[in-house]
């Protein structure tokens, strides 16, 4: 592949094996050196536990490139710590140093931060209670925090029902603490980078296929481990992101410096190659027992292709499903990924996650029990995404947001930093230096936000001339947004409601005062099911609202200004972060005339016709039918028009989108677009509709 012209980077240190010269290091006897370790959340999580157990730990403030130096003290030095240990979110710390503490005669308490409180830890503590340690839940059942009290272990034979790297670290660090033998058995290949650390550190590892399950043998640990002396090759995990950038929107190539290559880590690789992307892997050296070397990506050519994705093959790709989902959305077809139930235990239940964002932007997905199957497309994908606390989540749509005619909003960007500080940084110098097409934003700006800066509000506000397709469109832009969405004339209707059963009475609504409107205790409640209305009290049911009575008598009382005044407050009210779609008459150019986006929607008089007969549930409407419909809609839009108060207007610098001929979907798509755009503090163009 020619890089001649291509963009080179680097990713931060692989935090899997950091977190084991962490732990190996804090036990071996002297001290190690450990060079290039990232000093993300989790890594500096874990060593700040291990210090707490009296192990030395030096250069963690520095940065990457001052090596971390661990005092080692040996297999059962540790100390008794004078408070919990917190491993904040990182579930490799915490387990792993379960299975580590196993073997030290002391009670210790392992906590976690909320999202890692929720993840399993009997999965751990079984296989550690059967050689003998006290593992007790402080909480709630098989959920940190916990208590395990190590001590003098048994040898045991453990067989795994699920591949996981953690549980069998977990048994071997306990086993080589204690000094027994020991054999983990599970269905698949999980990543053995413990067992090539453990290699590295003189303990021989006896690893192969066994009765169908993949065997790891230790039957001689050694009285000491050799300290290590090691550079922490880059993160293969982190380094996908990229790979996954520059296979959908690079315009050059991509190189990736020093990225860790160890074969269970690497299984997007073949997966890659079958969607079509050119990817290569250059072999370098070796650190720590791990191989490395760079990764290289071409330019992409036709574009990607769905593929089938399950069984053995996710093992070694499980950290990086959230990443071919997103390339999935973009790829030719439909892309199946199953044997992947072991996601809805990670940081978020990411299936859920990735599914929930996936529609949001507007891609089909539907979700199995264990994974998901994803419906490529090439049109332009737009909406908020939620992060679920999780940095995978938050990078994966991060990639997606810096490709071609994705306008994408990801509402948590600092939860990267937990595994990749910087990474927002990197791909807005991506974006930028590869010079894509002119509508690449910087990535920053797509974050919506920088870490740490408070959430604002973006409000949308919607209008249009009847049967134009508002009410529809305000209510699918706000999902897509996760914005809540003011239905303004469901207020006025439910106040018309109110004054007719009042003594004000049909009659005198005209008259109606400042206390008569106070005395109806008009309440705007919300809930996940959006936007409820009270009076007096009371809620007010939907069915209430569209009555026909209601409907007759809404004009009457929505031109009344003693009332349109009364809802002024209250209206504006309802914005919140991270926005408000604000629906119906006035709302550019009263309600909210400094809203982000103002949407003007009109369609052709015989089309809004044709889908107002459909609305009411009647069938194909004859062309005289259509024409009576129309004259009516004519009627009301001349009306409605020149009242006095507030008429039908266009806010002067409202968007006219014209559906005639628009698919629901699309008109939804070109407002989120704009309101995505808006968010970002970008200029969207004035007037420019769905042609944007
Ligand atoms: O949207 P919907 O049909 O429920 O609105 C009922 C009526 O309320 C509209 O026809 C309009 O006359 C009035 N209205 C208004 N100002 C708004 C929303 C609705 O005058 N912001």
């Amino acid at each position: 592949m020619d890089v001649a012209d291509g963009l080179t980077i680097r990713v931060p240190g692989d935090k899997s094996i950091t977190q084991r010269a962490l732990i190996l290091g804090a036990m071996a006897a002297g001290e190690s050196r450990i060079g290039a370790a990232p000093r993300a959340a989790d890594p500096v999580a874990t060593a700040l536990a291990l210090r707490g157990l009296g192990v030395p730990i030096d250069g963690l403030d520095g940065p990457a490139t001052t090596p971390l130096r661990i005092g080692g003290v040996g297999l059962r030095g540790w100390q008794q710590p004078r408070s919990p240990l917190d491993l904040r979110n990182s579930g490799t710390g915490a387990r792993l140093l379960a299975g580590a503490l196993a073997a030290q005669p002391l009670p210790v308490v392992l906590s976690g931060d909320e999202s890692l409180s929720r993840r399993p830890m009997g999965r751990i503590a079984a296989p550690l209670r059967r050689m003998g340690a006290t593992v007790e839940y402080l909480g709630r059942d098989g959920v940190l925090p916990m208590r395990v009290t190590g001590g003098a272990l048994r040898t045991i034979r453990h067989d795994g029902s699920v591949a996981s790297a953690q549980v069998k670290s977990a048994i071997l660090l306990a086993a080589v603490g204690a000094g027994v033998p020991v054999e983990v058995r599970e269905p698949r290949r999980s990543r053995d980078h413990s067992e090539r650390m453990l290699e590295a550190m003189g303990v021989r590892v006896r690893e192969g296929w066994r009765d169908g399950a993949w065997a790891v043998r230790i039957d001689e640990p050694p009285a000491r481990l050799a300290p290590l002396q090691m550079d922490v090759p880059g993160d293969f995990s982190s380094a996908a992101f990229f790979l996954a950038w520059a296979a959908l929107a690079g315009t050059r190539p991509l190189t990736i410096r020093d990225v860790g290559l160890n074969a269970t880590r690497t299984g997007l690789l073949p997966v890659l190659a079958r969607m079509g992307a050119e990817v290569e892997a250059v072999g370098g050296g070796a650190a720590g027992g791990e191989p490395a070397g760079d990764l290289l990506v071409g330019a992409p050519g036709s574009g990607l292709r769905g593929v089938e994705v399950g069984g053995g093959e996710v093992t070694g790709m499980i950290d990086e499903i959230p990443v071919l989902a997103v390339l999935a959305a973009r790829a030719d077809g439909e892309t199946r990924i199953t044997g992947a139930a072991e996601l809805r235990v990670k940081e978020s239940d990411r299936l859920a996650a990735l599914a929930v964002n996936l529609r949001r932007i507007g891609v089909d997905v539907e979700e199995l029990p264990d994974g998901l199957v994803i419906e490529g497309t090439r049109r332009p994908l737009a909406g908020r995404v939620e992060c679920f606390h999780d940095h995978r989540i938050a990078m994966a749509f991060g990639v997606l947001s810096g490709a071609p005619d994705c306008d994408i909003l990801v509402d948590d960007p600092g939860v990267a930093d937990v595994s990749f500080p910087g990474f927002w940084r990197l791909l807005a110098r991506l974006t930028d230096e590869a010079g894509g097409p002119e509508h690449l934003p910087s990535a920053a700006r797509r974050s919506g936000r920088a870490p740490g800066e408070p959430a604002r509000s973006t409000v949308v506000a919607i209008d249009g001339s009847a049967g134009a397709g508002k009410s529809t469109t305000a209510a699918a832009v706000a999902s897509r947004l996760g914005f809540r969405h003011l239905d303004s004339g469901a207020i006025y209707r439910a106040v018309t409601l109110g004054l007719m059963d009042s003594e004000v009475g049909s009659e005198a609504v005209e008259r109606v005062t400042p206390d008569e409107l106070e005395a109806l205790a008009v309440e705007v409640r919300w809930t996940d099911a959006g936007m409820g209305i009270r009076i007096r009290g009371k809620p007010v049911p939907e069915k209430a609202l569209r009555a026909e009575r209601v409907t007759a008598m809404v004009s009457r009382v929505s031109a009344v200004p003693a009332v349109r005044d009364h809802l002024l407050e209250l209206q504006r009210a309802a914005v919140r972060p991270p926005g408000l779609v604000a629906e119906g008459r006035d709302m550019g150019t009263v309600v909210f005339p400094a809203a982000d986006v103002k949407v003007y929607l009109d369609a052709d008089p015989r089309e809004r016709a044709r889908r107002r007969i459909l609305q009411r549930g009647e069938s194909d409407p004859t062309p005289e039918e259509i024409e009576a419909e129309a004259a009516r809609l004519g009627m009301r839009d001349r009306t409605d028009s020149s009242r006095k108060v507030a008429p039908l207007l266009m806010a002067a610098d409202a968007h006219l989108i014209n559906t005639t001929g628009m698919k629901p979907r699309s008109q939804t798509d070109a407002i989120v677009k704009l309101a995505i755009r808006a968010a970002c503090g970008r200029q969207p163009s004035r007037r420019s509709g769905e042609s944007d």
